[in-house]
């Protein structure tokens, strides 16, 4: 069976009692490799190369532009290994292979080529003195980053932390979810291949609370940790990045709010709201799970929306023909079934499905109190509820704990930029979704997370804004 090692200082090692542990593919439901399992020796001696390489190496030290030619050299070689890649996503979680190969790499290799370029063209400030006095910005490296990351699209949100992380001279421990293993050890291997000097990149497996995870959050060797999983994970991580006044960045779960306006393009709105609920299986931090509707539009809405997610292809995700895959997970299925228990009777379409599959849900007619509108379902699970006005639509919407992303559908341009200004959510989408911009801020409020990233956003948490004065006229 397949071994998936742990990456540290540049090679490839097995953990030190040899303890391994099994990742399953949630398709077949069996085993399909061997991971080494970390443990506080493994911790120790990865983030014992990430400080070495940070403090002592060249990493921290190079130019810009030939920090960022070493990580357009990754971007490549993840371009040219996305059949591996995409493959090993597959495998370990279910996602269908035309989404981690066609679209899931191809975002990963232009996360590292855009926070190459962001870093090496980006300006500091400079602030001239009426005292004869000039002031100017440095941006330095913040230290040892520690990375932890979620199952649900592994490699192109590991690059997202890592890129910007390594684009500004840091060293990096990341911890994939223990789910997916198989990428990260790609992507550190493939930055040994692409010239990162031993202990820039480090790729240590296991799990998270009183293991290799907590430990990384509670050493005062890392300087940065960056999370990205569930509400609850990320409090405790907060707690225990607490205790080293450790700087966090937090993103967590989602609840997306989507409207639809009676004035809205229908078949538009139609593909952008199945795509963002039933894309990955909806094992989307950003899904559009709470779909508010104009009761003048409800029952066409309804009836195009359900043909749309009945004619979604449901099955074996190494299949290029594959729409919806299995979800993640024994545990997690378990966990999304518990939701449509809680429906049974309001479930127009779907349903719990053979293996570890849910097929594409619309439930109709939940109550806005009720759990699985308020919860984060992580499913292929969509309830949909009508709406009067605006005013209601916009209450509605905001009538969660959450405050990742929302989405707006109307044709109307006023009530587009009045709308998205009224959402509390760090990223509203009008009349698209999942579109990005790098530069723009990514991140939520309230038990979405904590801070943002991209562009600058990343610049300023991964490095430590220095100011220098100096004089330089005499009065
Ligand atoms: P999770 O919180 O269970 O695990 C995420 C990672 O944290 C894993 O690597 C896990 O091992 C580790 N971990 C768990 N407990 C830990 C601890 N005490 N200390 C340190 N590390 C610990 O999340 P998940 O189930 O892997 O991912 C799904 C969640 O991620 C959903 O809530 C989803 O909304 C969220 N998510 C958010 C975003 C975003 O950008 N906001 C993106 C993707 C996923």
């Amino acid at each position: 069976m397949t071994v998936i090692p742990h990456v540290i200082d540049g090679e490839e090692v097995e953990s030190a009692g040899g303890a391994r542990f099994d990742t399953v593919d949630p398709w077949t439901r069996s085993p399909w490799a061997q991971v080494a399992l970390g443990g506080a020796s493994e911790v120790e001696r990865a983030l014992a190369a990430a400080r070495r390489a940070f403090d002592d190496g060249p990493w921290p030290r190079m130019g810009f532009a030939e920090r960022g030619a070493a990580l357009h050299r990754l971007a490549d070689l993840l371009l040219a290994h996305a059949e591996d890649l995409g493959r090993a996503d597959t495998r370990d979680m279910g996602k269908p292979i035309t989404d981690s190969r066609g679209t899931d790499v191809p975002r990963a290799a232009m996360n590292f080529r855009f926070f190459a370029d962001h870093a090496r063209l980006a300006v500091a400030q400079a602030f001239p003195m009426d005292s004869g006095h000039h002031a100017y910005s440095r941006f330095e490296p913040a230290g040892v980053v520690a990375a932890i990351a979620p199952w649900n699209f592994p490699l192109m949100l590991e690059s997202w932390k890592v890129a910007p992380a390594l684009a500004w001279g840091n060293t990096v421990v990341l911890k994939p979810a223990e789910d997916t293993p198989a990428s990260a050890h790609l992507l550190a291997c493939l930055a040994v291949q692409a010239g990162l000097p031993p202990g820039v990149l480090n790729v240590v497996h296991g799990f998270g609370p009183d293991a290799v995870g907590q430990a990384l959050t509670e050493d005062p060797r890392v300087d940065r940790i960056t999370f990205t999983g569930e509400s609850g994970t990320g409090r405790a991580i907060a707690r225990a990045a607490a205790a080293n006044l450790t700087p966090v960045s937090l993103e967590l779960g989602g609840k997306g709010a989507n409207l639809v306006f009676a004035d809205a393009d229908l078949d538009d709105a139609v593909a952008w709201s199945i795509r963002a609920v039933f894309s990955n299986a909806g094992q989307v931090c950003l899904a559009g799970s709470r779909l508010y509707v104009a009761r003048a539009v409800f029952d066409e809405f309804v009836a195009r929306f359900v043909r749309a997610a009945d004619a979604l292809v449901v099955g074996d995700p190494g299949d290029p023909g594959t729409q919806v895959g299995p979800l993640a997970s024994e545990q997690h299925f378990t966990k999304v079934r518990g939701f449509l228990d809680e429906v049974e009777g309001l479930t127009v379409t779907g349903g719990v499905g053979d293996g570890w599959f849910v097929r594409p849900t619309v439930v109709v007619g939940a109550g806005h109190g009720d759990r699985i509108c308020r919860e984060e379902v992580f499913g292929p699970v969509v309830v949909v509820h009508p709406f009067d006005t605006e005013v209601e639509a916009v209450r509605l919407a905001n009538d969660t704990r959450y405050g990742l992303n929302a989405m707006v559908f109307t044709q109307d341009l006023s009530r587009a930029h009045r709308v998205a200004a009224a959402l509390r959510a760090g990223t509203v989408w009008v009349n698209c979704f999942f579109i990005r911009d790098l530069r723009a801020p990514f991140g939520g409020m309230a038990d979405s997370g904590v801070g943002r990233e991209g562009g600058d956003f990343s610049r300023e948490f991964f490095t430590e804004p220095k100011a220098v004065v100096m004089a330089v006229a005499r009065p």
